[in-house]
């Protein structure tokens, strides 16, 4: 299928954000500090003249930081020589995997609404994208209803995972903590997942670029870490959430030694390899990762907070969000149904811009009314956001 010269909703957005002098909450683009260490160590490695092609799997020296990372944190084994794999950013690694698993004719499976390169991955392969709706559950022991600790969450509903499985399921692609809604799926809701998958022999791609970037009491578990599903999950993450530095694009995949050799047989077709010097400087940097992350998810709570209680204020209520860079709220206190039809008003109406949640769903489109808000920007450009965001409620 052709897709040419249309525009899409982030162009959009941050175009109007930019005629308006609007504050951008759309892209999930960072404006937050990396640590210097890894930033020097670039640097570094840039001076020092090496500069050249890595080996196509990746620099040895990050593929046993990702093994060492994965143990340390998730008790995971892995032999950084054949079951890690170095790519251009977790968007590669995704795409090889979809390529590598699955062809016309085969299901993937995915909660829905979900990150938008899995359809465009789904559809690269000629497989067809089977979504499986989150559900909107209220949390029965914080009913603060604060947007941040409380409020209603986003739930699997296991019952529709089971009906959506056929025998042309070939992949589930999940996507935990979540994006967009910033969900981490609990220990329970993974284990009946795994359940199902082992149950139809389904291969699990879990996206997990968001593992260190969780708030409060929630926590991020891997899903290969439970029974049976170490021999049939492949585990992607990234250093451009963790460190902020998204335009690095350095990301690796990690699992069964075959399907790893599986996915690299696609990805060495794609940019074979790629950021010698970044790749260096991100080993050493996940060695030290845990101080760096437990700083970093203080200033993203504390933004989520602050912006928050600017929607709270705002008259709305906001999803809570105990991970990522999102928050989601249902704008219909402020008289609109369609989030599509806000967003392209808020620079107007409040100075703000946000994307609507309904570009990310791919099936029924349930929840029209929901609009994502980033808040991985600095805390005074959040402050700002929320003032003009409750000056909008204080309109109406
Ligand atoms: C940002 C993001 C990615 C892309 O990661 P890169 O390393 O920049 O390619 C993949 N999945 C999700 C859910 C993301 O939010």
């Amino acid at each position: 299928m052709r897709r040419s010269g249309e525009t899409s909703i982030f162009t959009e957005m941050t175009e109007l954000a930019h005629r308006t002098g609007a504050v951008n909450l759309g892209q999930g683009v960072p404006d937050l500090d990396s640590p210097p260490a890894l930033l020097a160590g670039v640097a570094e490695a840039v001076l020092a003249g090496r500069n050249q092609y890595p080996p196509a799997a990746g620099h040895p020296a990050l593929r046993a930081a990702v093994a060492e990372h994965q143990r340390r944190h998730y008790g995971i084994e892995l032999d950084p020589a054949s079951q890690v794999l170095v790519t251009t950013g977790a968007t590669e690694a995704l795409v090889s995997a979809v390529l590598a698993l699955t062809g016309p004719g085969d299901e993937i499976l995915t909660f829905d609404p979900c990150y938008d390169a899995y359809p465009a991955d789904a559809r690269l392969s000629g497989a067809t994208l089977v979504p499986v709706p989150l559900a909107v559950e209220r949390d029965k022991d914080d009913e603060n209803g604060n947007g941040a600790g409380g409020g209603a969450g986003f739930a699997v509903d296991v019952a529709a995972l089971a009906r959506a499985i056929t025998p042309r399921s070939r992949l589930l692609l999940l996507n935990s903590p979540h994006n967009p809604t910033g969900k981490v799926f609990t220990p329970e809701e993974l284990a009946r997942i795994a359940e199902l998958c082992v149950a139809h022999d389904l291969t699990v791609v879990t996206d997990e670029v968001y593992e260190h970037l969780v708030y409060g009491e929630a926590r991020h578990v891997p899903i290969a870490t439970l029974p049976g599903m170490a021999e049939r999950t492949l585990t992607v993450s990234s250093a451009g959430k963790t460190f902020s530095v998204t335009g690095w694009k350095v990301g690796w995949i990690s699992g069964p030694a075959e399907l790893v050799a599986a996915v690299a047989s696609v990805k060495q077709w794609l940019t074979y390899a790629s950021g010698t010097p970044y790749q260096e400087a991100i080993a050493a940097a996940l060695g030290t990762v845990d101080e760096w992350a437990a700083e970093l998810r203080g200033v993203l709570a504390e933004g989520r907070d602050l912006l928050a209680a600017g929607l709270t204020e705002a008259g709305l209520t906001p999803f809570r969000a105990d991970a990522g860079y999102f928050l989601q709220a249902d704008v219909r206190p402020w008289g609109f149904t369609d989030g599509l039809a806000l967003c392209r008003q808020l620079p107007q109406l409040a100075g703000v811009v946000a994307i609507p949640t309904r570009v990310f769903q791919q099936g029924e489109d349930v929840m029209p009314w929901l609009v994502r808000f980033s808040f991985c920007r600095r805390h005074e450009a959040l402050r700002e956001a929320a003032t003009r965001l409750a000056r909008l409620g204080q309109g109406r």
